[in-house]
């Protein structure tokens, strides 16, 4: 596990624990299910779409604390962003994660997700980080499909 230390960071285990958003929401308007199944994470995602805008934005699923945590701070990130802006910051985050960005994407844009800088050196952790970005893609583009990361 000491190899893990520095990927679980304090701040995944609290999400992990306590995932943010971790409801159904009644009213979304938009909604897509992913899964890894090389990990066996699992997440539906809810999105009340308006304008452009994600007005309220919550998930449920199981898996494992990474893509939990992941998906917790993803909600609290994009909520009240344009989709435009959710984007903007799934590629950011993505680059980061897959290490394409070769250390070069700067962390401070991304806030409290920079905690996940870690999982690049985990390539099997990679999608359990990215699943629920991937999700919030589908659902924003409206595709019904369940988004798999295989
Ligand atoms: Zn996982």
């Amino acid at each position: 596990m000491s190899d893990l230390g520095e990927l679980y960071q304090e701040v995944i285990i609290d999400h992990s624990r306590s995932p943010r958003n971790f409801h159904e929401l009644k009213e979304a308007n938009r909604r897509a299910d992913g899964h890894n199944p090389l990990c066996g994470d699992q997440i539906s995602l809810y999105v009340l779409l308006k304008d452009n805008m994600i007005q309220d934005i919550s998930f449920q699923g199981t898996g494992c604390a990474i893509s939990k945590a992941s998906a917790s701070m993803m909600t609290e990130s994009v909520k009240a962003k344009t989709t435009a802006e959710a984007a903007a910051l799934f590629e950011k985050f993505h680059r980061m994660v897959t290490g394409e960005g070769n250390g070069m994407v700067n962390p401070a844009g991304l806030g409290k997700l920079a905690a996940f800088s870690g999982v690049s050196e985990y390539p099997v952790r990679v999608k359990c980080a990215s699943l629920a970005w991937h999700t919030l893609r589908a659902a924003l583009e409206a595709r019904q499909a369940t988004v798999s990361t295989e």
